[in-house]
């Protein structure tokens, strides 16, 4: 029987053990902090329990795949309910608040009081994004690339064409949207991709698909459920998982891995390791300088997907002007987007992002309270002082208390702790802290994206949001998928 260590137990390396173990792998996986879950990490304070990041269940059809192919039934593990309204969003300065359905009737209801006559641009918009997001999955997503060249196929270019990759989504919009409203209401699924709207692709406007057509859900007891469920089936076969494990070094011999290092100066031998830790610190940390697919030049030239500026928040009594979600849209947008990616600077006038999740789900927090995560995306590498964090905290929730119309908010804080640039770096070894890896770019898109196998060291492969398909949960776990095939395939072996 082969061994497997895989660095991490984020969804990408969780799925990863579970899918090489039920392959007939030992596989032993080491994860630096005190639980599994990665980025989809937990917070239990106070009586409030908090999702650290990933808050929206999204693209139901990767999850049902991911549970169909370890044969287990995923209603068993989740139980689902669908949103409604999906996001509520606060327009400034206007102060209009507009409910997002996913129900088209509904919506399109809505739409209209904001641009007359946007049904029918709607619709058509829609219809494309629903056949951009069968082509992409289908075509582009769950696959591997083994060179950029295998992307300019005959089939990819006119494809291309009809899923007007080439074309900047801010630009792609304006076809169908006069608004300025409109525009942002279709725009903004591609702040959570880690990108903005003037750089990245229309093709991701598939987004609009999995916001208007799926619909956003929420799993009973929040979103570590999913990392829970992942640790049972992981244990169930056989994989072995060790907690406040931090690997310090990749072991190689001749070319090829034997295992890993762990802090404490123990080791594990392994024929295969497969890294979900970030590239950055796998490529740069863990290995040696002539091991390195990606070594620091490749980096220079990448763009980083954005921080975030994050609020944990436990309020005394109820809030009903916030739903489950709830997004702040500033006037500026291209000010706005300019600060995170271009200036790098923390936002003047930020968008931003609430989450309450203890309006579906009253476990969430104290009798009487409410549950609330704020999230501001902000560019990685700024340095912040304790002065600055106050100041820019106080902001926030002055912005909130006036936008939402709370104007007690401050006073009803119960609890309140922050996570930010820093965090990110010191909790998840993350490159200057960006929450979420790459941006996507056009040169950062599928082949273009890093591969998911070292070519430098014989039996080493990664499972990232690094690598194609893309950032969020469903990807980690579509990059599973991919990466699992690589090791099957004996790619570099
Ligand atoms: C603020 C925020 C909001 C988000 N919202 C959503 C959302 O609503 N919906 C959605 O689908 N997605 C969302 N995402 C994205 C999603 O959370 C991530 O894309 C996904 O969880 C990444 O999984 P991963 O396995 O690639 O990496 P990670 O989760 O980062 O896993 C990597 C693991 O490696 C571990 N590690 C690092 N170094 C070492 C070491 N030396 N030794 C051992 N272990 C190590 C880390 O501790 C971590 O557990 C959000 C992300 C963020 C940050």
């Amino acid at each position: 029987m082969q061994k497997v260590v895989v660095i991490g137990g984020g969804i990408g390396g969780l799925s990863t053990a579970i899918y090489l173990a039920r392959a007939g792998y030992e596989v032993s996986l080491y994860e630096k902090n005190d639980h599994v879950g990665g980025r989809a990490s937990l917070l239990e304070e106070d009586g409030y329990r908090f999702d650290m990041w990933p808050s929206r269940y999204l693209m139901p059809d990767v999850f049902e795949r991911f549970y169909e192919q370890v044969e287990e039934d995923i209603t068993q593990h989740l139980q689902l309910t669908k949103l409604d309204p999906s996001y509520r969003i606060f327009f400034t300065p206007q102060n209009r608040i507009v409910d997002i359905a996913a129900d088209l009737e509904r919506d399109l209801e809505t739409f209209e009081k904001i641009e007359k006559g946007v049904s029918k641009p709607f619709k058509e918009y829609l219809c494309r994004a629903s056949y951009q997001y069968t082509i992409a999955m289908k075509k582009f997503v769950y696959r591997n690339y083994d060179s950029v060249l295998d992307f300019f196929s005959w089939d990819t270019f006119i494809d291309g064409i009809r899923l007007n990759v080439f074309q900047k989504m801010a630009s792609y919009v304006k076809r169908f949207f006069k608004s300025a409203e409109m525009q942002k209401i279709v725009s903004y699924p591609l702040l959570f991709l880690g990108t903005s709207p003037y750089d990245a692709l229309a093709i991701y406007a598939l987004m609009s698909h999995v916001d208007f057509a799926q619909g956003v859900w929420y799993p009973k007891g929040g979103l570590y459920e999913i990392i829970r469920s992942l640790q049972s089936i992981a244990e169930k076969n056989g994989v072995k998982i060790y907690v406040n494990s931090p690997v310090t070094r990749i072991v190689t011999e001749d070319g090829r891995t034997t295992g890993i290092e762990l802090a404490d100066g123990k080791t594990a031998e392994a024929d295969i390791v497969v890294s979900n830790a970030d590239m950055h610190f796998t490529e740069t940390v863990l290995l040696e300088k002539h091991e390195q697919t990606y070594p620091e030049s490749y980096r220079k030239k990448k763009v980083l997907a954005p921080s975030a500026y994050i609020l944990y928040l436990g309020v005394a009594g109820k809030l009903p002007m916030l739903t489950h979600h709830n997004l702040i849209f500033t006037e500026d947008w291209k000010k706005n987007f300019a600060e995170i990616f271009k200036t790098k600077e923390m936002p003047t006038d930020p968008s931003l992002y609430i989450c309450k999740p203890s309006e579906s789900d009253d476990t969430v927090a104290p009798a009487g309270h409410e549950n609330m995560f704020v999230l501001v995306p902000c560019p990685p590498g700024v340095e912040l002082s304790q002065w600055q964090e106050d100041a820019y905290t106080e902001k926030i929730l002055a912005m909130i208390s006036q936008v939402c119309h709370i104007p007690d908010l401050q006073d009803r804080i119960r609890y309140q702790k922050l996570f930010h640039i820093k965090h990110f770096q010191e909790r998840y070894n993350a490159y200057k802290g960006t929450a979420l890896g790459l941006a996507h770019t056009f040169m950062q898109t599928s082949a273009f994206r890093p591969n998911n196998y070292s070519k430098k060291v014989k039996g080493l492969y990664y499972t990232w949001a690094y690598t194609n398909p893309w950032i969020g949960t469903q990807m980690a776990l579509i990059s599973w998928e991919l990466t699992a095939q690589r090791v099957l395939a004996g790619k570099n072996h």
